[in-house]
């Protein structure tokens, strides 16, 4: 039996990670623990709403850890995890792009397995399989480009948060739906990519395929591209996470191919610049990836709340990483002060209320 700690249960993935657990002989859960919402709905021996989620993972034994929180928040549970040898079936991409150094100098100390949740990356993972680094030319991440790609500058001025809020192909939690339609997303998996996978920056691309069909492409050194197919919905790459290597059954239909039409195009970098900002800051290293996680954690919140245009959230956060002090990231200690810095600047920077 795989005892597995599912933090984040009452949000959008955790509450189909419940649905893989439950459907699986293999799997159990040994502790639930959500930010504010109730648990009452879930059966874990061990339940914790809000509170110390490092002590939640030391009472549970966990054999993985599903990390399904939204936000920098799921930061300590990350690098707990790692060090302790646990493997951690990674949601929470926050985490792993604010605190990349620390999170991979823990799994080498820890020993641990990093299975990659997020659709792209579990494609990418699956693609790349044990390939050796030098048959790999490049990694292609592929993003549906969100509900408003297509759209001018001038269009975006006065787009409310519902209109972000509508996905054209995935239904996931508010945070990473706004971040879907700034692109800020799609930034922050390129630097998941380079932490997961170990490439430069320059040997990840991003491609739209707008229908979300196609999950990512692994491109190979004597011309062959693996790609990764199937229809937009999550179970597929938690039950992964969860059963690797033994890839269980799920209760999805097969994809219709003749159905299929598959088109590609790139992304708008001028209209949607979260991207470029990303990748501009996974390259600057040090703590410019925690900067503009932090600056955009505030922008997505202001945004919801109304207190922000849509414009707003790449402002805000050009502005965050250009006025941080730059500097490497030594500790957690290190972490924790650059995302306050970050926020602290961001918070400033809003429209005053
Ligand atoms: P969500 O908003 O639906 O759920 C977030 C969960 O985290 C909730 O259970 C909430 O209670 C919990 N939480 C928030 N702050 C917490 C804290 N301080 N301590 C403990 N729990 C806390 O978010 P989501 O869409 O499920 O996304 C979760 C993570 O997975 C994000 O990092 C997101 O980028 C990533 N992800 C989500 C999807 C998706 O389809 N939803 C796809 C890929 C990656
Ligand atoms: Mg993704």
């Amino acid at each position: 039996m795989k005892r597995v700690a599912l933090l984040g249960a009452t949000g959008s993935i955790g509450r189909q990670a419940i649905e893989i657990v439950e459907a699986h002989p293999g799997l159990e859960l040994c502790a639930a623990a959500s930010g504010s919402s109730s648990l009452d709905h879930v059966d874990a021996p061990l339940k914790q709403v809000g509170g110390d989620l490092v002590q939640l993972l030391e009472r549970a034994e966990p054999d993985v850890v599903l990390n399904a929180v939204v936000g920098f928040a799921g930061i300590h549970a990350t690098l707990w995890t790692l060090e302790h040898g646990v493997d951690l079936a990674l949601a929470n991409k926050e985490s792993l792009v604010a605190g990349g150094e620390l999170a991979l100098a823990a799994r080498a100390r820890g020993g641990g397995r990093i299975l990659p949740v997020d659709s792209e990356h579990s494609a990418l993972f699956q693609c790349l399989a044990d390939s050796a680094p030098d048959q790999v030319t490049s990694l292609v991440l592929t993003g549906s480009g969100g509900p408003f790609r297509g759209r001018t500058r001038d269009e975006l001025g006065d787009v409310t948060p519902e209109e972000a809020l509508a996905h054209p192909t995935w239904r996931m939690g508010p945070k990473i739906t706004v971040d879907s339609a700034t692109l800020a997303n799609k930034g922050l998996e390129v630097i998941e990519a380079h932490f997961l996978f170990g490439l430069p920056y320059d040997r990840i691309e991003v491609v739209l395929q707008p229908t979300s069909i196609v999950h990512s492409l692994v491109r190979f050194r004597d011309g062959a591209a693996l790609a990764h197919v199937g229809t937009p919905d999550m179970r597929v790459p938690i039950s992964y996470a969860l059963t690797y290597p033994e890839r269980a059954a799920t209760p999805l239909p097969p994809l219709d191919l003749t159905a299929l039409t598959l088109e590609f195009e790139a992304p708008d970098l001028e209209t949607f610049p979260m991207l470029a900002l990303a990748r501009e800051a996974g390259q600057r290293g040090g703590v410019h990836p925690c900067v503009f996680n932090a600056a955009n954690e505030v922008a997505v919140a202001a945004f919801l709340a109304g207190r922000l245009p849509f414009l707003g959230i790449p402002e805000l956060v050009a502005d965050a990483l250009a006025r941080i002090d730059a500097g490497p990231v030594r500790d957690l200690d290190d972490l924790l002060a650059a995302d306050g810095d970050a926020r602290r600047l961001a918070e400033q920077g809003l429209p005053v209320a």
